[in-house]
């Protein structure tokens, strides 16, 4: 059985009340570990360590912060095979797909942001003759940081390396059904030099130790990524406080596929951009909109490659699609494709909860439903899983009435050739991030985020490190 404690002021300590809550091994559905069920009183330890060293964090010299987080980034590739077991042990993603991205990712955000900080700069205006202003930037001072569970240390990371390379102090909490590569972490910012209390994190569930994150009144800014029922709590709870916040919220991501696309990479990268981490991204792709000309031999060409896609133990090489991350959120995906068949879908393949020999845990075939409209709550709500459906348009403008049918705006993709095409779509298309004939390319640089119920702000490059940054304008007036 694996403990693991919280991180507070450099060390790994119990939580207060010495309560713990179970932690699964989705691939096998057995218990593997203990996490504590930390409270408030926790997070106000986290709190007293971060106040400790916020001011002495600030005022490290940049190339010194720079030096600890090129350390921390090196440090997690040195760990690479312990961590991508570790992930997959956890959330029963395949091995190599925790080897080839999630691992690498958390390592290159640290990177990135070690080295963004070198070179984050502000603004001055000069009004002659006499007035000149500069706009400093300053850290925030306490930070929240919230991840989910899909991609547990790839997202975690990428909130808290732009937080603290701007300067704050951050108090951390992982997904309860994902701790354990973040709980890996604090031994590595302590090795990397990190001062004791820069960094802490708290495990436990979003209503005990989450809320008492966003509610604590010396924590002056929240980033948030999870559900967009969760962040619509946030929003309201932290309203009143005038916190800074950061909602990175759910997705239902059209792939508009044209005819004169690019056939044979749309199909491979829409398999792709469907299933990956078992359909477990907010970017994937669930609802596919394919012109006429195409929509029949799309129909038969993408099911076959996905009746081939292979699911079972994550640890096995040869397989495409590990587990579903929790029981709860199997049942989840498992209601939905019921109530897909109850709207009158046609389920083309999958539609079932499967039982890989020997291997327990909670497995779904990858599902493609056709038939249903834009109006269906298939077509309308999050699944977040192995499910897609189809459906098919003739023009433009019904492929951006479709594309657009949902309370969500988080990405879009568009297969074609035509550039007028593509430029039309992108230019519709009510989405924050658009990704042509390609899926899942991240330029850190770029803003990242979505728009209507996806989300409040942007994460990646400046957006990142203004997030994490307070502007204070000074104007002098010369003699
Ligand atoms: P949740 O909203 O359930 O949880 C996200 C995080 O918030 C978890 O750490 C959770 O803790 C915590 N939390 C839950 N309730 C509260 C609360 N009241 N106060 C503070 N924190 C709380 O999302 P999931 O973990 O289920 O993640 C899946 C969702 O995340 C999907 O909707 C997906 O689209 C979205 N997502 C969005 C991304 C984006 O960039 N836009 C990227 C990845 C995922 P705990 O788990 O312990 O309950």
């Amino acid at each position: 059985m694996i403990s693991i404690q919280n991180y507070i002021g450099g060390r790994n300590i119990d939580p207060v009340n010495k309560k713990f809550l179970d932690n699964y091994n989705p691939a096998t559905g057995t218990v593997y570990g203990q996490i504590p069920d930390s409270d408030a009183q926790d997070i106000e330890l986290a709190v007293e360590a971060a106040k400790k060293v916020q001011a002495h964090w600030a005022a490290v010299p940049l190339e010194q912060k720079c030096d600890i987080l090129l350390k921390i980034s090196t440090l997690i590739l040195d760990q690479l095979d312990a961590l991508a077991e570790a992930e997959t042990m956890d959330n029963g993603k395949p091995l190599w797909l925790s080897r080839r991205v999630d691992i690498p990712r958390a390592a290159q955000n640290f990177k990135f942001f070690a080295t963004a900080l070198m070179h984050f700069a502000s603004e001055s205006y000069f009004s002659p003759p006499t007035t000149f202003s500069t706009i400093h930037r300053v850290p925030v001072g306490i930070v929240g940081c919230i991840s989910p569970w899909n991609l547990p240390l790839y997202l975690f990371t990428w909130k808290i390396a732009p937080a603290l390379a701007a300067g704050n102090c951050v108090i951390a909490k992982p997904s309860e059904v994902t701790p354990l590569t973040a709980s890996l972490l604090g031994e590595i910012f302590t090795q990397a030099g990190l001062p004791d209390g820069v960094l802490n994190i708290i495990h436990g569930t979003g209503p005990k130790a989450g809320n008492a994150i966003i509610m604590h009144k010396d924590i002056k800014a929240i980033s948030f990524t999870g559900g967009t029922s969760t962040g619509a709590h946030i929003a309201r709870s932290v309203a009143p406080m005038f916190k800074k916040l950061s909602l990175e919220l759910g997705g239902k991501n059209a792939a508009i596929i044209c005819n004169d696309c690019d056939y044979e990479l749309m199909l491979r990268d829409t398999v792709r951009s469907s299933f990956t981490n078992q359909g477990q991204i907010c970017l994937c792709t669930s609802r596919l909109l394919v012109q006429s000309g195409i929509y029949e031999k799309f129909k038969t060409d993408f099911v076959q490659l996905v009746e081939a896609l292979t699911v079972g133990n994550p640890y096995d090489p040869n397989i495409r699609q590990g587990a579903i991350v929790s029981q709860s959120h199997l049942e989840k995906i498992s209601n939905a494709v019921n109530r897909a068949r109850s709207e009158g879908g046609i389920i083309l393949t999958g539609g079932e909860i499967l039982h890989p020999e020997g291997m327990g845990g909670y497995y779904y075939k990858p599902t493609v439903i056709e038939g249903l409209g834009p109006d269906s709550l298939t077509n309308c709500e999050e699944i977040f899983g192995p499910v897609v459906t189809l459906q098919r348009f003739d023009t433009m403008e019904e492929a951006i009435t479709l594309a657009n049918a949902t309370e969500y705006g988080l990405a879009t993709t568009i297969w074609a050739r035509d550039t007028n095409t593509i430029h039309c779509l992108s230019e519709a298309s009510e989405a924050g991030i658009v990704w042509v004939n390609c899926w899942l390319i991240r330029d850190l640089r770029t803003p990242f985020g979505g728009v209507k119920s996806s989300g409040v702000g942007r994460e990646g490059g400046w957006e990142a490190m203004r997030f994490f940054t307070e502007a204070k304008s000074i104007t002098q007036k010369m003699a």
